[in-house]
Order: structure tokens, then C-alpha cells, then sequence
């Protein structure tokens, strides 16, 4: 799964990926920073895992593909470790 195009609006504070199956998945800012995969907010095991709140401002500044397999999203907020799995975001965020 790959996507075709990717589209971030701030004033909407939402994301949404074109998929290469013709679907469209749209993401809400504050679920993908809440639901940031990266190893400091998720920790080594589930019981590590932070509980990120407090980000219903929190926009995306930044989106850089990272190979064929993942993009990595910086934040407003300065969190710029994420790296999202297409199959991730495909599966996971909802
Ligand atoms: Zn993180």
C-alpha cells in the first residue's frame, strides 16, 4: 500500500493521504501527534507508553517520505521523531 498524494491543511488541522488502491484516508493532527509511534512516546513495552494529551492545537509543519514505507511528521510542538508506517496509518489510526 502506497500512498499517491498526501494534502495537509492547517486551518483544518487535518491530513489526508490518497492511497494507490483509489481510496482516501483523512487524519485528524491531534490523533496522529497522540498516536505518535515513535519510541519515546510509546515506550519499550505497553506499560511505558506515555499518554499524550493536550494537543488539540497541534498542527503539522512538516511531512518528508522516508523511503517506500513510512513518512516522518514533524509537529508545531517541536515532536519531529515520528516515523509512520503506511501500513500503520493505513491499519492503526483510525
Ligand atoms: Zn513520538
Amino acid at each position: 500500500m502506497t500512498p499517491t498524494a498526501i494534502r495537509n491543511f492547517n486551518a483544518d488541522a487535518r491530513l489526508e493521504i490518497d492511497w494507490d488502491d483509489d481510496s482516501t484516508s483523512c487524519y485528524a493532527h491531534e490523533l496522529l501527534r497522540v498516536q505518535c509511534p515513535c519510541a519515546d512516546c510509546r515506550g519499550h513495552t505497553p506499560e511505558q507508553a506515555k499518554i499524550i494529551t493536550g494537543k488539540e492545537d497541534v498542527r503539522v509543519t512538516h511531512i518528508e517520505l522516508i523511503g517506500n514505507y513510512a513518512v516522518r511528521i514533524e509537529f508545531d510542538d517541536g515532536h519531529n521523531t515520528g516515523l509512520y508506517t503506511f501500513t500503520h496509518l493505513r491499519h492503526q489510526i483510525l
